[in-house]
């Protein structure tokens, strides 16, 4: 397998690939103001298995579009759709989030837990604004400094993993100069983080590992992903994810 294929096999049976948590995408949803809205069109990008899509489909009676790049993760998602039954309609599609076959103003909501960093916060958001309708929101939890300075070690660890990561005030100010208006902006939780993401990341290690054969690969990504973890618990003051809600205007 390659490096690519053994990470994914090593996330594809979490729940989440991020952190993030339920009560959080509901937090999220009610800043849009959409929620007595019906039939809404919403796009979900870089959706994973799908944990907030599902929660998505709770909230809304409309029809949610999820987005990956990987069809391992997408399939997941398909497998979970049979015992869920949601209320609202949720189709898959696999496309890079930076070449979505979208129509413009296609929705009324793009929504983007822990993905936009992919292909960069502000590049994104440039990109997904075509896509809303005319006030259509946008909803994107995206890696975000809590405090104007930081460790040493955590700066250089973020520099070299993702430049962009910045204050709220640097993404707000990106928003509002790309023709959005902030509605509303809170950061995840650190429970989020721990029992959504890295503890049951953790539970998987020996199993992910046995499977592989203990193969140098396979260790090195456990390793790299336990030196992650590790960094977030003695800096968890420090940065998080921020979750924007921000509403088109032009
Ligand atoms: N929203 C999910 C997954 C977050 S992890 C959650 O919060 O649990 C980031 C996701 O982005 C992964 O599922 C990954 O497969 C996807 N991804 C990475 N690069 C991508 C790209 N270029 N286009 C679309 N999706 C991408």
């Amino acid at each position: 397998m390659t490096e690519l294929e053994l990470l994914i096999d090593f996330h594809k049976n979490a729940l989440q690939q991020g952190p993030g948590s339920e009560e959080e995408t509901r937090r999220a949803f009610e800043l849009t103001g959409l929620a007595n809205k019906k039939h809404l069109k919403v796009a979900d990008i870089g959706c994973g298995t799908g944990n907030q899509t599902f929660t998505l489909a709770k909230l809304t009676e409309g029809e949610i579009v999820a987005v990956d790049l990987f069809p391992e993760f997408l399939e997941k998602l398909e497998d979970r759709k049979k015992v869920f039954n949601p209320i609202a309609q949720i189709k898959t599609l696999q496309a890079p989030m930076d070449q979505l076959p979208f129509e413009q103003q296609e929705f009324d909501l793009i929504w983007s837990e822990g993905a936009i960093y992919n292909m960069g916060f502000e590049a994104g958001i440039k990109a997904w604004k075509k896509f809303l309708k005319p006030k259509g929101i946008l909803a994107v939890s995206e890696i975000t400094w809590i405090t104007p300075s930081r460790p040493r070690e955590l700066e250089d660890f973020w520099n070299q993993e993702y430049p962009e990561i910045d204050l709220a005030s640097k993404k707000i100010k990106q928003l509002e100069e790309n023709g959005f208006i902030l509605r509303g902006y809170f950061f995840l939780n650190p429970e989020s983080w721990e029992k959504n993401y890295y503890q049951p990341m953790e539970e998987r290690v020996p199993e992910f590992l046995e499977k592989h054969k203990h193969s140098d690969l396979a260790k090195e990504i456990v390793q790299y992903n336990l030196e992650e973890i590790a960094l977030y618990r003695k800096n968890k003051d420090y940065f998080s994810y921020g979750f924007y809600i921000a509403q088109k205007h032009d």
